[in-house]
């Protein structure tokens, strides 16, 4: 009786709830607005209804055994969202919370931001609802295996490129792609994200942070002003964080924080890279280990949370980068960050502010860059992978930096430009998708229905 009762419990909790999916479609649909109502064509040709349809989704059984020789069973996606403009292109979130609803959100928001890089990619994204936290490396192994076991038939280097997101870093791209390619035999740039020994691209690992500050970057200039000495919230503490942090000092800028699920670090001097990077990359521990070695610096655990938001977007700084999951940044978080006189928001994550929260932002007239502008550079990169692995080439890491920075201000002034032209300059949102959508839409309508 407990054994169906569990089951049943736990089919409910993971069933596809869309929330996240209609959210993000809400949002576009909203900026689209304008450009919807003074062409035809894209009525003409249903481009809409195409688009919130995905080219096809695979849903699959994931089954493991784990240390004790228990069989587990995880459900794995992989959405294949738009090939207008190229091969399906997007990373792999292995995480509890993930579910189809939370994909196709994933997907559907990927397909305007790999438009945005301006290079030939298109949109997907997949996942598991596996929680990789206390696993142990053969658990993790194993499961990756199992997980390819299904999905090697579906991409190809042409066709459809997985790369990490939240839970899937180097580690695991390495055990999918030896599975890949003992399975298919062939040696194909089929992941990004790969290991530097085996055709990964230096700055790859750091280009979503790297990127995203940039973005800041390329924001405060043109309004005259510049990191220099700007406090600045960062909330997680993965990839996307820790490289955010890395290169806010390499621009003289100061984070003060970083979190995890446990809580968050606030260290008024400036969070210690060092201490953050051998805690997450190496020991893959909790935050709180931070204050044993920083006693001077604050834990706020998250059970001391206010009820309507998060911890970290209370402490008054100058800018915030959003770089842990989707809606981690509420309405209240927002009127917090504008009452304490933040000027800049750039979000390293994907649709971290809720919708409430962007609308505070775009009224106070601030600095906004939304994700799928301001953390592109981790996708951009990803192509600028696929592009070595396809020439047999390696570029420096001051090659590939360059490239990224140049593909950043481009992100920045389309969607700048873009939102000047539908009269509204400071709407990064509205330019941003709309800029996206506009190269989607045009090439869909150009290789026919
Ligand atoms: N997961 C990252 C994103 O959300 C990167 C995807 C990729 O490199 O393909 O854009």
């Amino acid at each position: 009786m407990t054994y169906i009762h569990d089951t049943i419990v736990k089919l409910q909790k993971t069933s596809p709830a869309q929330a996240e999916f209609y959210q993000a479609v809400e949002e576009v649909l909203d900026s689209l607005q304008p450009i919807l109502e003074t062409n035809e064509k894209y009525k003409k040709h249903a481009i809409i209804e195409r688009m919130v349809e995905p080219e096809r989704q695979i849903m699959f059984r994931v089954p493991w055994v784990d240390d004790q020789g228990n069989v587990q069973v995880n459900k794995g996606y992989r959405i294949e969202f738009n090939s207008a403009l190229g091969p399906y292109k997007g990373g792999l979130r292995f995480h509890p919370s993930v579910n189809a609803g939370i994909i196709k959100f994933l997907g559907f928001e990927q397909i305007f931001k790999n438009a945005l890089t301006g290079l030939p990619i298109g949109g997907g994204k997949g996942g598991a609802n596996f929680d990789p936290k206390g696993k142990s490396d053969g658990e993790i192994m194993r499961f990756c295996q199992s997980f390819i076991n299904e999905l090697y038939r579906h991409i190809g280097p042409t066709t459809d490129v997985p790369a990490g997101d939240i839970g899937v870093g180097a580690r695991e791209i390495g055990y999918m792609f030896g599975q890949y390619k003992r399975l298919t035999g062939n040696y194909d740039g089929v992941f990004t994200g790969k290991s530097l020994l085996w055709g990964g691209s230096l700055v790859r690992k750091e280009a979503t942070g790297y990127g995203c500050v940039y973005f800041a970057q390329y924001m405060l200039e043109a309004k005259g002003d510049t990191l220099a000495g700007k406090r600045c919230l960062v909330s997680g503490a993965g990839n996307v964080a820790i490289y955010t942090i890395e290169k806010l000092y390499q621009l003289g800028a100061i984070p003060v924080t970083c979190s995890d699920s446990s809580g968050t670090i606030y260290h008024e001097t400036g969070i210690n890279l060092e201490t953050l990077k051998e805690l997450k990359e190496v020991r893959k521990v909790r935050l709180n280990e931070y204050v044993t070695a920083h006693p001077e610096a604050k834990f706020i655990p998250a059970a001391d949370y206010p009820a309507d938001g998060h911890a970290v977007w209370r402490i008054p700084a100058q800018l915030a980068f959003p770089c842990a999951t989707q809606n981690e940044l509420t309405e209240a978080d927002a009127q917090a960050l504008i009452a304490n006189g933040v000027i800049g928001v750039s979000e390293g994550a994907n649709m971290p502010s809720t919708q409430e929260a962007v609308e505070v932002f775009l009224d106070a007239r601030i600095s906004y860059g939304p994700g799928k502008a301001a953390n592109a550079g981790g996708v951009a990169t990803s192509q600028l992978e696929m592009a070595q692995n396809a020439s047999m080439q390696r570029w420096s890491f001051e090659e590939v930096d360059e490239k990224l920075k140049v593909i950043m201000k481009n992100i920045f002034l389309s969607a700048s430009e873009t939102a000047a032209e539908f009269g509204e300059p400071h709407n990064l949102v509205l330019g941003a998708n709309i800029a996206g959508f506009r190269k989607v839409a045009d090439a869909m309508i150009e290789q026919g229905v």
